[in-house]
């Protein structure tokens, strides 16, 4: 199909307490850097940006891990830089950014994993700092690979008032909010500053697998009309937990002009993440 991509939502760790083991293994992946690099090669995915995967007992794999792995992947990942919800844990990844700022791309909050609302005070330090920075975050919103995530703090209306109150920063909304794709579509169309990746939408088979598929497509497709363009709507994959194959052919089923598809394959997340 279209020439470029990139993937902005890759996770990878090569440990045996990753908890995204389960879904590498339901995909058939070996779930390595190895493998990652080739498959981006296979499926012209130019670059991608890490994020840590998390581990048995809860925590995310170490910011530094993922650094590591990006050096080395030959230019091809980014780091994402994971921020957990203490003082400590947002002090020391801002001073880790300012450490690797040539490096890093962007941060991570993983709404719904921690116990901690977007709108928490102790995040303004990193708010602050991103903003001025100019560094997107990414939010986790909607489902939770754990099924004892809390759905209230990964609910995306959540990030309406720090939208409100923080029109310099860059947010990014992680796999659309699913299944709440409509409370996405009026964030991105309402706030300048509110994107949205299609990250880790489809996984697995499962009865009705083509139906879903389909669904997911219907409901992508209506954010782009009912937002006006696909400006702000960014592709990834969730490695291991959708494929190439899979999350490729789910931007080939939206029914929605060449252009805008290129825009979500590779040109938005060019010009966000700074790529
Ligand atoms: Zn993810």
């Amino acid at each position: 199909m279209l020439q470029r991509v990139i993937d902005a939502h890759i996770h990878l760790s090569e440990r045996p307490d990753d908890d995204l083991n389960r879904f590498a293994k339901m995909n058939n992946l070996r779930y390595t850097l190895d493998e990652l690099l080739r498959s981006m090669r296979k499926h012209k995915v130019e670059r991608g940006l890490l994020l840590s995967p998390p581990l048995h007992g809860g925590g995310p794999l170490p910011n530094e891990d993922i650094v590591r792995m990006c050096r080395k992947s030959d230019g091809k990942l980014a780091p994402v830089v994971t921020v957990e919800p203490t003082a400590g844990e947002v002090d020391a990844a801002v001073k880790f950014a300012e450490e690797n700022r040539k490096e890093v791309k962007a941060f991570k909050v993983r709404l719904g994993y921690v116990k901690t609302s977007a709108k928490s005070p102790v995040f303004d330090a990193l708010y602050d700092y991103a903003e001025a920075e100019g560094l997107p975050v990414l939010f986790h919103t909607g489902d939770t690979a754990l099924s004892t995530g809390d759905l209230v703090h990964s609910h995306p209306l959540e990030l309406d008032a720090v939208a409100n109150a923080r029109e310099e920063l860059t947010m990014v909304l992680c796999h659309f909010g699913n299944p709440w794709f409509e409370d996405v579509a009026e964030l991105v169309y309402k706030h300048p500053n509110v994107y949205a990746d299609i990250s880790g939408l489809t996984t697995g088979g499962g009865a009705y697998a083509e139906r879903y598929a389909e669904w997911l497509a219907k409901k992508i497709s209506a954010a782009v009309y009912f937002a006006g363009g696909a400006e702000k709507i960014i592709f990834g994959t969730d490695y291991p937990v959708t494929t190439y194959p899979e999350a490729l052919a789910l931007v080939r089923r939206l029914e929605v002009d060449e252009s805008d598809k290129e825009m979500i394959l590779w040109r938005n997340a060019e010009r966000v993440f700074g790529l």
